[in-house]
């Protein structure tokens, strides 16, 4: 099989990065708090289940504890689901363009993947519905990647009336946009909803995720995880990360407020920039190839991230950075075109 490739991430020099959607600022300060004050339990096995997290996560999103289930990561629940719903000769169903970690998820299950492309607006079309008794699973990123267009909630719960497996919305970006779909599990139990803290809590070096799922999948998800899939340390920080709603408020406010004004800068560059409702935009140009402009960043010191879907387009994924750092690339932008 083929290797997921994730962005780089050099490990010296200094570089502005702006290729795998990280938050630019710190995380809430009580993080590394409750980060120190379990270090000193490390003898003890972590809880299994993460109690601590689940209890400050159902009090922040408003759903029960038992709906959610915590992983090393999104990636770790987006890997347990695969593993508990889709298997050998079984299908994924998935958006093009998205997210190029299914079709890895899928080929370790020895299942195969199934792309279906968007509208012209990056919306459902009714080819997601059609019926096919070996599609296990579907996935859908809202936020999309690398579009960072959303789909509306009503045509998600239409294809959830139309298919019998579960439809998963992975929403890693989903603080960043208008409203999410926990609050449709409850009554939808097809629909189950992937998060992570790597992006809106800027903890991707923590790993964790959750999703949130009816209680019956849930516990059926568990047969399939690692005993201890999310760590003493990464618990703690974890749950004082969900803690903290009023950071993450502010957070996503400012990262917003960037993301609009780098949108306006970049078109004013004479790029396509489609209007985002993630942490990142997705810049095209019409007149001239893309992949030397990434270079050429790549060259003096900023760090984007090329990506190229045949039959869709080429363009480059660029993170909401601080406003500092898209000031210096909208500089080295100019000079460079
Ligand atoms: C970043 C990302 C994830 C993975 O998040 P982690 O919690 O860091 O594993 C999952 N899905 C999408 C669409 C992402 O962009």
């Amino acid at each position: 099989m083929s290797p997921y490739t994730p962005g780089e991430q050099p490990q010296s020099g200094k570089v502005i990065k702006l290729n795998t959607n990280e938050n630019p600022y710190p995380p809430s300060p009580r993080v590394a708090e409750a980060i120190v004050s379990a270090s000193n339990r490390l003898e003890r096995y972590p809880d299994p289940l993460g109690t601590s997290f689940r209890i400050a996560a159902s009090a922040a999103l408003n759903v029960e504890p038992e709906m959610i289930l915590c992983g090393n990561g999104s990636d770790d629940c987006l890997t347990i689901l695969t593993r508990a719903f889709v298997g050998q000769h079984d299908r994924l169903r998935l958006p093009y363009p998205s997210y190029i970690l299914y079709r890895t998820l899928a080929e370790i299950q020895s299942a195969q993947f199934e792309e279906v492309p968007l509208s012209p607006a990056y919306q459902l079309t009714d080819a997601f519905a059609s019926p096919d008794p070996r599609v296990k699973l579907i996935y859908l990123p809202n936020p999309n990647s690398p579009t960072g267009t959303f789909i509306d909630h009503e045509s998600i719960l239409a294809l959830a009336d139309k298919m019998p497996c579960p439809i998963v919305v992975d929403e890693a970006y989903v603080d960043f946009a208008p409203k999410s779909a926990i609050s449709l599990v409850k009554d939808n139990p097809k629909i189950i909803v992937t998060r992570t803290l790597s992006k809106s809590y800027a903890l991707a070096g923590l790993r964790f995720g959750f999703l949130v799922a009816h209680p019956e999948i849930v516990r059926t998800l568990c047969k399939v995880k690692d005993s201890y899939n999310t760590d003493a340390l990464s618990l703690a920080g974890a749950t004082a990360a969900i803690t903290d709603q009023a950071w993450l408020r502010n957070n996503v406010s400012r990262i917003r407020q960037t993301r609009d004004r780098m949108t306006i800068s970049m078109r004013g560059l004479g790029f396509a920039v489609l209007d985002s409702h993630a942490n990142f935009i997705w810049c095209t140009r019409a007149d001239r190839p893309t992949k030397p402009i990434y270079e050429q960043l790549k060259t003096r010191g900023i760090l984007v991230r090329y990506m190229n879907y045949p039959n869709w387009s080429d363009g480059l994924r660029i993170s909401v950075g601080t406003d500092e750092q898209i000031e210096a690339l909208l500089v080295v932008l100019k000079d460079i075109l």
